[in-house]
This record gives structure tokens, C-alpha cells and sequence, in this order.
């Protein structure tokens, strides 16, 4: 069996919306990938990581932007990836607008829950869920994986003394998290 990972998207793969004015990315034009993500794919590529994405998108389910929109962002996301050989195991999304009250967005588990159900078996304490927010360390807490939180997306080192529950790993983007925490 393959090794497992799970990335969040914005803020990890691409700029985080937010740095940048938007509340979400509603168009591949503005889909930054951030300098170090292609090595740090690379380096999981090579290590036999099943890469999947994890992405909480309720713009979608409040109409902000369309399915269609979203699935040409993916399309634009792997297409870069694959130039460089990167392939992407599966991406993941959450449509729904918070009210909706589904069981996939995160911090609930359903995504992370429907990957790991092809890896039964696999200790989930070694299971590395790489992001750059505070709900997502609540989502790997409440899924009994490991949090590494990435600075430079939506969450600076002083943010996190207020977060409810602590990351187990902070590192610099996500490079650093790969390199440093999960092939260390
Ligand atoms: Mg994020
Ligand atoms: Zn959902």
C-alpha cells in the first residue's frame, strides 16, 4: 500500500484568497501556486504518497461561483501538476454553505473518512493532514490524524496561541512541512 497524505488547497497549494482581497479563488486566473509547492509535490511523489486534497469551497453553495467554475480551477490545478508529473490522487471538495449543515465540510470528517475507507488498516497516528487554518487542525483532531499548519496562507505563528486546538506541527509553507515533518 501506498503512503497517504492529505493537503488543504488554499493557502497550501495556491495564495490564500484572502491575502489577496477575495473570498474564494472563482477563477484559475487567480490561482497563484505558491513557489516551493511543486518540489514539495515532488518529494511526496517520490516517497509513493497517494496525495489527496482536502477543500472546504461553500462559495459554490452560497452562489458565489459555479460547480462548473470550480471544476475548471481542478482542471487548471492538475493540468499544471501533471506537466511536472505530479499526479494528484484525488481532490475533495465541500460545496455546501455552512447552514447547509452537511457532513463534509470540514472540520467534520466525511472527506477525509470516504479517502481513508481505501486504506484500512493504515495507522491513522502516522496520517499527516497539511494546512494553513485553524479549523483544519480541528478537522484532523476530530478525524485522529496529525496537523502540521503551514504559515503564509490564513495563519500567522502569534495566530496560533489562540487557536482552541493546538496544531502538532507548525512549519514554515509546505515545502518545509514535507521535508522537515513528513519524511524526517
Ligand atoms: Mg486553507
Ligand atoms: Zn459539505
Amino acid at each position: 500500500m501506498n503512503n497517504l497524505i492529505f493537503l488543504d488547497r488554499d493557502g497550501i497549494i495556491n495564495e490564500e484568497p484572502s491575502n489577496f482581497g477575495f473570498d474564494y479563488i472563482i477563477d484559475a486566473k487567480f490561482f497563484k501556486f505558491y513557489p516551493r509547492v511543486f518540489s514539495a509535490l515532488e518529494l511526496l511523489v517520490e516517497s509513493n504518497y497517494d496525495i489527496y486534497i482536502i477543500s472546504n469551497q461553500a462559495g459554490v453553495g452560497k452562489g458565489v461561483f459555479s460547480q462548473d467554475a470550480l471544476d475548471k480551477i481542478t482542471e487548471y490545478m492538475l493540468g499544471e501538476l501533471s506537466k511536472r508529473n505530479i499526479t494528484i490522487k484525488g481532490v475533495r471538495y465541500c460545496t455546501h454553505s455552512s447552514d447547509e449543515n452537511c457532513d463534509c465540510r470540514k472540520p467534520k470528517t466525511k472527506l477525509f473518512k470516504d479517502v481513508y475507507a481505501d486504506y484500512v488498516g493504515m495507522n491513522k497516528e502516522n496520517l499527516f493532514f497539511i494546512t494553513d487554518q485553524q479549523r483544519d487542525v480541528e478537522a484532523a483532531l476530530n478525524f485522529k490524524i496529525k496537523s502540521i499548519l503551514a504559515l503564509g496562507g490564513k495563519s500567522k505563528i502569534e495566530d496560533v496561541f489562540s487557536f482552541k486546538s493546538k496544531p502538532d506541527y507548525v512549519a514554515v509553507d509546505l515545502y518545509d512541512a514535507v521535508k522537515n515533518v513528513v519524511l524526517k
